[in-house]
């Protein structure tokens, strides 16, 4: 304990030129800072015995004050990943995370609405670490007992990359489930005359709300992504995603920082402008992490008929094929009719690709394959020829 904290302190008091902007210094600082703040308010909130001036009191009862401790755990996390990205020590990083997870794990900000009771202590307790929890215990035993390929181990090559991608994006999560509850007349101030619309769309039935939110996500993000493969451009922020060359729970995370922004703006709009309620909203973003982890697990099963109408690992394992067969095929997630109505299904019967990735050589490395898109040449490798 001694040695860590003369470790942390070395490391604060590094010298400028080892601090400079760049470094990961600053962002690991003011990460533990927002930590430390973070961490001291939730405590305050838990125990309000100890915080007992009046003054204090009036701050405590501030509608805003839970959203403002939320934002403020939201950017220690941003800063901490930024820092362990930029910065090869990784104390500050690495304590600024734990500190603002020891904050969420005593309950967060535990941002509540009156529409999402439910689930605001599960979006209090910070998102990522009961998402990784949650998704590993569901997925780790699922690969073990019905694998697609036995002989794939849990920790392969570059699962220490593709965790990290999993910490940045379910960050993004966080981001989006707090968005959800914002007060709906913010975002639609200016569409006013939907109002009745809207209405009707939240008095449905639950479950017709989601498999609304599910198909209509959907087919926007088929597109979505089918642009995604056809531009140049965009393709080298996509290529990042297939870049992968094992299939499993944790590698669907590995995903561009840009193209994480733009896929959850496209595919939510539809769940934040027509009206759906809060907590309808938030089940389907707690619910596309785990689908997604799900589609990309190393799970066998060829499920031939259902493969047709929901989507399976084998019907998105297809998509991430290295065989000629596989490329642009099968871009829905859930749901392959989709792929159907616009010609790109591809599910040949108890088949599955042989290998997987695509044949130009993506650099290994979060920081390489960020800056892949802007460095791409487009050369492909021999293996494609073969
Ligand atoms: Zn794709
Ligand atoms: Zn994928």
């Amino acid at each position: 304990m001694a040695g860590y904290l003369q470790k942390l302190m070395r490391d604060l008091e590094s010298p400028v030129e080892v601090r400079r902007f760049g470094s990961g210094w600053f962002a690991g600082f003011f990460a533990l800072l927002f930590a430390i703040s973070g961490f001291v308010l939730v405590v305050a909130l838990k125990f309000p015995a100890w915080l007992t001036t009046p003054e204090l009191q009036i701050v405590r009862d501030w509608g805003g004050f839970r959203s403002a401790i939320h934002v403020i755990l939201l950017i220690s996390y941003a800063l901490a990943l930024l820092s362990l990205l930029l910065r090869s020590r990784k104390v500050l990083g690495m304590t600024a995370l734990a500190i603002g997870l020891g904050a969420a794990l005593l309950g967060g900000a535990a941002v509540q609405s009156d529409d999402a009771t439910g689930w605001g202590v599960f979006f209090g307790i910070d998102f990522f670490i009961v998402n990784l929890l949650a998704t590993g215990f569901m997925y780790a035993p699922l690969e073990r007992f019905f694998p697609h390929r036995r002989e794939q181990r849990l920790f392969r090559n570059e699962w220490r990359e593709d965790l990290f991608y999993f910490l940045v994006s379910s960050m993004f999560v966080q981001i989006l489930a707090f968005l959800s509850l914002a007060p709906s007349q913010i975002i639609n101030a200016n569409t006013s005359n939907w109002q009745a619309f809207r209405a009707a769309v939240a008095s449905l039935p639950w479950l017709v709300q989601f498999v609304i939110v599910l198909v209509a996500s959907d087919i926007l993000q088929y597109w979505y992504h089918r642009l995604f493969h056809k531009v140049p451009f965009l393709w080298g922020f996509h290529a990042v995603h297939h870049s992968a060359k094992s299939m499993d729970w944790l590698a669907g995370s590995r995903m561009h920082v840009v193209e994480v922004v733009l896929l959850r703006s496209v595919t939510s709009l539809p769940l934040f402008t027509l009206g759906f309620s809060a907590s309808v909203m938030q089940a389907y973003i707690g619910f596309i992490y785990v689908w997604s982890s799900l589609l990309h697990a190393n799970v066998g099963g060829n499920f031939n008929r259902l493969g047709h109408w929901i989507a399976t690992p084998r019907f998105h394992h297809w998509h991430h094929g290295l065989e000629r067969e596989a490329f642009d095929v099968n871009f829905a997630i859930h749901f392959p009719w989709i792929d159907k109505l616009f010609g790109t299904f591809h599910l040949p019967e108890d088949r599955w690709p042989k290998d997987y990735g695509i044949p130009e050589d993506v650099p290994s490395g979060y920081a390489g394959q960020f800056l892949y898109p802007w460095r791409r040449t487009g050369k492909k490798t021999d293996e494609v020829e073969a």
